[in-house]
Formats: C-alpha cells, structure tokens, sequence
C-alpha cells in the first residue's frame, strides 16, 4: 500500500513539476493531476484496510453458534467512490448447517453487499433528484470515476427509499407509545401548527391501473393518486404582517394507498410533533370532504381553510361555465367581481350573484354542483377573517409540497412508474426534505467524519 501511495505521490510531483517547468501549466490541469493522484491514492488505502481486515478474519461462528471452518478463499469486488476495491477473504462453510460465509464481509459491513455506503449515498442523492440515467452520468461527471449504472442507481435509490419508508414508520410507532410527556414539545405562544393536504396524479405502467375508472380519453385512469400532507409551523410574520413557514420546520406524509392508511400516517406524524398542543392549528386543503372529515375526527379545534388558489380556480371555472350566458355583464369583470367576493370571503354573495345568471336548463345542475362547493364550504373559505387572524390561506409554499416532494422527480415527460417505484422514491425525497436530520437516520456513518488525528 504505501509503495502504491508513494508512487501516486511521486508521479503526482513529477508531472506538476514538468507542467510547471514548460511555463507555468493552468491551474485547471494541476487541479486535475491532484485529484487523479488523490482517488488512486484514496483508493489504495481503502484497499489496503481492506486486507487488513480479510487477513486478520475467520475461521467465524456460525448462526447455530459452532466455530465453521475455513472452507477456502474466495475474491469479489467493492465499488467505492474512488473505484472498485478488491476483497480476497476467507470463506467458511458449516457442515452442520450447509451455509456458508465470509465472516470478512461482516466485519467490514459488506455481507452480502458489491458497493460501498458512500457509493449507495451518491446514488441515493444524486437518484432522489435526477432521472436515474442523469443521476449516474452525474455522479460521474463531479467524482470523475464511473461508480454506478443507470441500473444500480435505480435499485439504491428503491431500496433506500424503502428504508426511508420504515423510518417514517418506526417513527410514528415510537410516537403513538411515547408518553404525552415523552412527546411534548415546547411551543412558541405564538406558534401556529399547520396540515397541509395535496394530492398529485402520477403516470403508471398499464398494469398499476388497470380497471380503474379515470378521467383518461378512454374513459380509463393513467395515473394514481400520490397524497401528500406537509406539516409545518409558522410563529414570525414579515414586515408586511404577512405570516413566514417557520424555517427547518417541514415534514412530509405521503402515500398511494387509500385515504384510511393515509390519514393513520398523517395521525402518526401528527402526534410526534405534538400538534395537537400548538397554540393554534389548522388544516389547509383543497376542499376533497375527505379532508374535512379526517381533520374533524382528529383535531376538531383546528381552523379549517380551503387552499385559496384551488378556490380560486374552482372560481374560474364557474366563471367559465356562465359566461356565455352573462346578457350585459363583461366575462372579465364577472370574474373578477367573484373572486373579490370570494377574497373577502363573502361566500353567500359569490353564490348569489352565480345564481342570479339565467342559465339554460340543461346546465343548471353543473352550475349546482359548482356553486355548491363554494356554500358547503363557506365556513372555510373565510379569508379576509383568516388573513386579519394571521394564517396562511394556502401560498406557494404550501401549493409547492406536492411539486418539490413528487411532481419534480416522478411527473416529468414520457415517465411510467410502478407504485412501489414511485412511493420509494418519493419517500426518500419526503425524508430529506423532512427536518431534523431525519434523512441521516438512512446512513451508519455520518456524511462527513472527522479529521484524522496527525501522525507524529
Ligand atoms: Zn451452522
């Protein structure tokens, strides 16, 4: 090892130095040497731990507890971040038990595994963000070393997410058998919690929808439903008394499973951040009554308020539908005279002036049922109240849960995804864009250790 290190080291002079002796080399091409000359050195050393701990292992005990002896000496090979490392350890075999195995690979955390934990983060970062394909040639591109496939990136990425799943879970568990002392959090009085609903069509493979009824040309469903909620909380206001999302304070619950799974998740969630003792609480949604319903079960002193920007298309909408029928009246300003009324929160006026349009009979049901969104919801939609009480009534940032968590990764042209696929990996974004560090939970070793100490 320290022949392959010096080696490293002395030709990473030699060339620096004759770059520099041709008058002066650009600090691009120095840059690039160092770096070569460092992974190949990084990579000896990993090398070289490596066959310290495969000598110094086995023979092993086995899982029935008897000494297996050493059987003979097999090889395979490890990528790590600096390229692949070669493992030649022991194998034992129990007679007993008819198994087999390297008890080297234990030690070293690699049974049964062909990658390293840094190479599966890389994969899992860069995977989480980009198209799987994107994701490797990236990787690539930044560390200068092929580290992963397409292929692998894509299976790190599931299984990681998979992880992030039972994080989330366990998690929720712990929360659920915690004590209320155990779980109490200590609230700013100025402090309001926040639940957030969304939910997001994503495209699937025939074979995720078949027989589901949808909105598709055909008649058939393309997509399944990924429901989000994002909790959050919010204490300080801006300079225009405007309220501020508290910063670090988000977490995510989503799932493709049915609403009752669901609203046990959120439940779940709910109760570890202790938002049911928040000054004040409330549900924001898009006005689904299943929302309502799980919101009236689980915290019945929140403040309900329907997402405005879905009001308000709902608003455009009914807009839509009467403007051809409005005699005098301007499409526009009708419009907009219904999203004032609805903006100061006059829902009894917004109907009447939709009802007050003669429409023909055959369109007098839709015109029902779009105003009827509107009065069964009134008590919700109170927003000029709501603004002058300090909540949100639904902004970019609680619209964006649903863009950044699923549709930036999992909606993107021309993709297809199986549930689990999608759920994986919009979990894993869900955990990293969950706060407090609950991403690092995914990993043994922290990102970044410590510094070695000097050799004397
Ligand atoms: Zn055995």
């Amino acid at each position: 090892m320290e022949a392959a290190v010096a080696g490293e080291v002395a030709g990473f002079l030699a060339a620096a130095r004759a770059a520099a002796g041709d008058g002066g080399a650009p600090f691009a091409e120095v840059e690039a040497l160092a770096r070569a000359a460092g992974r190949a050195v990084a990579n000896a050393m990993a090398q070289f731990g490596a066959d310290l701990v495969c000598a110094g292992a086995g023979p092993g005990e086995c899982g029935c507890g008897r000494q297996a002896p050493v059987h003979s000496v097999r090889s395979k090979t490890v990528a790590t971040m600096t390229g692949d490392v070669a493992l030649t350890r022991a194998y034992c075999y129990c007679r007993e038990c008819g198994e087999g195995f390297c008890p080297a690979d234990r030690a070293l955390g690699l049974d049964g595994r062909s990658r390293s934990e840094a190479v599966d983060m890389a994969a899992a970062a860069a995977g989480r963000e980009a198209p799987f394909a994107a994701a490797a040639a990236l990787i690539e591109e930044i560390g200068g070393v092929r580290v992963v496939s397409a292929k692998t990136c894509d299976r790190v990425v599931k299984e990681v997410g998979g992880r992030a799943r039972q994080i989330m879970r366990a998690d929720a568990e712990a929360a659920a058998r915690a004590t209320p002392a155990e779980r109490a959090r200590r609230w700013d009085r100025a402090a309001t919690a926040y639940v957030a609903y969304d939910g997001t069509g994503v495209a699937m493979v025939p074979s995720e929808t078949e027989g589901r009824k949808g909105k598709g040309p055909d008649g058939r469903s393309h997509t399944r439903e990924d429901k989000i909620a994002r909790l959050f909380t919010q204490t300080g206001r801006d300079k225009d008394g405007q309220p501020v999302m508290d910063k670090d304070s988000s977490s995510f619950v989503t799932t493709f499973e049915p609403v009752g799974p669901f609203s046990a998740q959120v439940a779940g969630e709910a109760l570890r951040r202790d938002v049911s003792r928040a000054p004040r609480l409330a549900v924001l949604g898009d006005g689904a009554v299943w929302i309502w319903g799980m919101a009236d079960r689980l915290w019945p002193r929140a403040t309900q308020i329907v997402d405005f920007y879905h009001a308000v298309q709902h608003v455009n909408e009914l807009a839509d539908l009467l403007k051809p029928h409005l005699g005098g009246e301007r499409p526009k300003e009708f419009a907009k005279s219904l999203r004032d009324l609805l903006k100061q929160g006059d829902i009894t006026g917004l109907a009447a002036k939709a009802r007050q349009v003669a429409v023909p009979e055959d369109l007098k049901d839709e015109v029902g049922v779009k105003t009827a969104y509107f009065t069964k919801n009134w008590h919700r939609m109170q927003y000029a109240k709501f603004k002058a009480a300090g909540y949100f009534i639904g902004s970019g940032a609680v619209e964006s849960a649903c863009r950044s968590v699923a549709e930036d990764r999992v909606s993107r042209s021309g993709m297809r995804w199986t549930v689990e696929g999608a759920d994986r990996v919009i979990a894993l974004r869900a955990l990293h864009r969950s706060s407090e560090d609950r991403y690092a939970k995914l990993w043994t070793r922290p990102a970044n250790p410590p510094a070695l100490a000097q050799a004397a």
